[in-house]
Order: structure tokens, then sequence, then C-alpha cells
């Protein structure tokens, strides 16, 4: 896992320092020696993390994190103030401005790489849903907020995981005193449990539990489909930061040394809580975004999008399975008067129920799109012209013969469609000619008078087929 890292110090020394370990362990390091310049390689280099220096003269770390923040264009880098002073308010005043995480110098390696590998990280997953979040907008379909700074760390879930009742107790005052629903437990089996029944944004588990419990319980919680996503704070003492390392590594997000800060083990909860909203948010526009691109929102069907690529491939298998592709295309009788008659929200209840009927009277493999206004087309693969006539016929009579309930005074609509079937053994066909000829055949079933069915291709129906129809 490598990554370009921007160095920022004004101090030659601790720029070389830092350099220097990350170089050892195959990172690409950029550095600059103050908060102009910083900004100026963030820009041009757009670099995986910057280790941000906090006191500097002229800009110093915070406001150099502030501007970087702010900027559309800088905002998703990671930031990692590193600060000389031990003094837990200036942590907290970091992460608020938007720091992504603190170190403190002297800058222990160990803690080091454990951040910079968990940012590093965190960053590919990042980077990733926002390239997918550009294609969504591509599509027209989501515009997402940009930053997890604007998510809220509210009311956020909490478990926490503890054997110390003095521990606990304190951690769970702490985070309920910043409005967190906190459900805690001194064992790992409990807390494993709890996490996979219910919903929590956060994991506080200590790293000293017995028998490396808390190691234990990270590579539980990771290990799972259903867990894998929850954010992981980890609670131990300096002396055990090599266990740190460990539990970094198989997946845990953060860490805070004991004697615990109120005040920075509140900046770390919110800071991860924020993380995970974001992830949330940005899978759950995702989802919708895939789902809105390929089915039309009125019927929950496939949209015409979806049904070309889908059409293309059933025509590009023709070849290999030696079998017609069938299309039918569908459409209610005069629908315009529906809607003058009785308004355009009765119209979309009948577009509705048309959808469940059709949905209903097919088989799995059979695709149904919405085509257009109150166009149906529907792809067969597998079936011959006269299986799929006698589909069509079996469609028309279920609309025709059971009147539709709608929320109007009438109570009850008595509904028709018009089908008209193609269907092509060519493998050099195209989706638009084979929709095109489905589209002649209904044309013709229009002109017969409505309510019947027309295949290209028969000139007339087979009476023992129109039978057969009525009772399947
Ligand atoms: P024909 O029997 O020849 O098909 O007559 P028709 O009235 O059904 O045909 P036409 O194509 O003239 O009218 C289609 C109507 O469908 C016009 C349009 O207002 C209506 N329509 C299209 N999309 C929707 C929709 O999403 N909801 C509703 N309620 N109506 C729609
Ligand atoms: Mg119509
Ligand atoms: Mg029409």
């Amino acid at each position: 896992m490598s990554a370009r890292i921007l160095v920022v110090d004004d101090v030659p020394a601790n720029v070389k320092l830092l350099a220097a370990k990350l170089t050892r362990e195959y990172f690409d390091v950029l550095t600059a020696d103050s908060g102009p310049k910083a900004i100026e390689i963030a820009h041009q280099e757009a670099p995986d993390i910057i280790l941000l220096d906090v006191m500097m003269p002229g800009m110093d770390g915070f406001e150099v994190c502030r501007r970087l923040k702010a900027d559309g264009r800088t905002l998703h880098i990671p930031i990692v103030m590193v600060t000389a002073l031990s003094d837990g308010s200036d942590r907290v005043t970091g992460l608020e401005s938007g720091a992504d995480d603190f170190l403190t110098k002297p800058v222990n390696d160990i803690a080091l790489f454990a951040r910079v590998r968990s940012l590093v990280r965190l960053k590919q997953t990042m980077d990733e849903w926002r390239m997918r979040e550009r294609t969504s907008d591509e599509l027209g379909v989501v515009g997402g907020e940009e930053s997890e700074l604007a998510e809220s760390a509210e009311h956020a879930r909490i478990l926490v995981v503890e054997e110390s009742d003095l521990q606990r107790a304190k951690i769970v005052q702490t985070l309920q005193a910043d409005s967190a629903t906190v459900t805690s437990t001194p064992s790992i089996d409990d807390a494993d449990r709890l996490a996979r029944s219910e919903e929590f944004d956060l994991v506080v588990a200590s790293l000293m539990l017995a028998e490396d419990g808390g190691l234990r319980l990270v590579s539980r919680l990771r290990c799972r489909e259903a867990t894998r996503q929850i954010p992981i704070l980890l609670v131990t003492q300096e002396e055990d930061i090599q266990r740190v390392a460990k539990g970094m590594e198989i997946g845990a997000n953060d860490y805070i040394l004991k004697p615990i800060d109120r005040n920075e083990l509140k900046a770390r909860a919110r800071i991860q809580i924020r993380r995970k909203r974001f992830q949330d948010r940005l899978r759950s526009n995702y989802q919708r975004s895939l789902s809105m691109a390929l089915t039309d929102e009125l019927t929950g069907l496939f949209n015409r999008h979806y049904l070309g690529a889908h059409l293309a491939r059933m025509i590009a298998r023709i070849a290999e399975m030696r079998k017609p592709v069938v299309a039918i295309m569908l459409d209610i009788d005069h629908f315009k008067s529906v809607n003058d008659t009785y308004g355009h929200a009765v119209g979309d209840q009948v577009l509705k129920e048309v959808a469940v009927r059709v949905s209903r009277n097919l088989r799995n493999f059979d695709m149904v799109a919405r085509f257009g206004g109150e166009e149906f087309i529907i792809v067969m693969p597998d079936s011959s012209l006269e299986g799929a006539v006698l589909v069509a016929e079996r469609l028309r009579l279920r609309i025709a013969e059971e009147a539709f309930a709608v929320a109007a005074p009438v109570r009850e609509l008595h509904v028709t469609i018009s089908l008209g079937v193609a269907a092509t053994e060519d493998a050099d066909m195209t989706p638009s000619l084979l929709i095109n000829d489905a589209d002649q055949a209904l044309y013709a079933a229009k002109r017969k008078g409505r309510n019947c069915v027309v295949a290209k291709g028969l000139d007339t129906l087979p009476p023992d087929l129109l039978a057969a129809a009525v009772g399947g």
C-alpha cells in the first residue's frame, strides 16, 4: 500500500526526519517548509495524505488545515496535525478545525505508520466512492454533498466494550454527554452479539480485555459482512502500542491512550461517526442512483435505457443459442381519455396496475420495461413466435377481463391493451429494428380495432392458439 505523503514543517530537521522514516517504508514523500507552500503543493500534486506541523511562523497549521478543508479541490485529502504540545485542548482544536488525525512530537514510529496506513486505506475507499458519485452525476441522477464535515455526529449509537467498571463508566459518561446513546458491556462475546443484532455508529473497545479479547473482537467484527463497516476506536495505554499497531492492521480505525482525555475521546468519536455516516450516505446514494438509472420510478419496471442493453445482450446470444428472441410491445387503448376524464393521478394508477398484471403473468427470465408513456416492451428469450403470441393473448385477457380498481368516483375502470409481437433469429438484428417490427405490429393491432394481438409474420392468429391462451 504505497501513497504520496506531503510533510509540512518549518524546521528542516523535522522534515528530514519524517521524510526519512516514510521513505524507508516505501512512501513517496513531498515536502514544504511553510503553510502557503503546502497549499500550493496540495493543489499541484494532490498528495494522498498531509502531515502538517501546527507551530509555523506566518500561517500556522490550523489555518492551513482550515483553508485546505474549505477548498473543494483539497478537502478530501486527509490531514494529520503534528504537534509538539501535549496540551489536550490543542489536539482537540486541531481535530475540530477539520484535521483527520494528529500525532505528537517526537513522533512514535508505530503510531505514525498505524495512522498513516489507516488514513491511506480510508482515502482509497473514499476516492472510489467519489468516482462512482461522479459517474452518477454524469448520468444526472445524484448530486451529493462533498464532505464528511457536513455530517452530523449527534445522537450516535455507540457500543462500549471495557472490562474495568471504572473506565467503562467514564467512557460511557463522556459519550453520553455528547448526546450519544450508549450500550456497554465488559464481555467480548456479548459485544459481538450486540454488534450483530443492533445498529451502531461506533464501537469503542479496550485493547486490554483478557486473552487479547480486544484484538479478537476487531477481527470478528471485520470478518462479518454485517459489522464490517462499523468504525472501531481502540482504548489502550502507551505500553501497549505494539498491539495497537496490530489492531489497526486488522481493521481498527483509530485509538486513544489512557488516561483518557474526555475532549479527545469526544473529538475522535465524532470524527469516526461523521466518516461512517458520510460513507453510509455515499453507499445509499450510489445504490439509489444505480436503481434510478435502470428502473422506471412510477412502475418499478426496467426503463428504456436498460431495455436497450438487455435486448442487445439477448440478440448477441442468438448465434450461440440458435433460439429466437421475441419482443412484445403493448400500448394501453385510449389512455388519453382516462387522463382527460379522471385526471393524471388515476392515469398513473392504471399504469401501475398494468405493470403489476403484466409482470405477474410472465416467466422469471422474461423482462418487462416501460418503454415510454403508456407503452411497455417485453423481451422473451427461448420462445417461439407462436409461444409469444400465446403470452400476448393471455396478457390481453388479464387486462380486459377484470376491471381496474381506482380512486375515482367511478371506483372501477375497464381498460384494454393492444399488443404487437415480433421475433428474430438473425444475429445481425439490432435492438431498434426489432422494436420497430413490434411497433409496426402494434400499429396494425390498433388499426384492427384495438384490444387485440398482431404478430409480424403471422397473417391470422391460429384459433387453437387463442383457445390455449384462455385456458392458461
Ligand atoms: P391509442 O389507443 O391509440 O393508444 O390512444 P391513446 O389515447 O392511448 O394514445 P396517445 O398516445 O394519444 O396517448 C397517450 C397518453 O398517455 C398521452 C399522455 O398524456 C399519457 N401519458 C403518458 N405518460 C403518462 C404518465 O406517466 N402518466 C399518465 N397519467 N399519463 C401518461
Ligand atoms: Mg395508447
Ligand atoms: Mg401511445
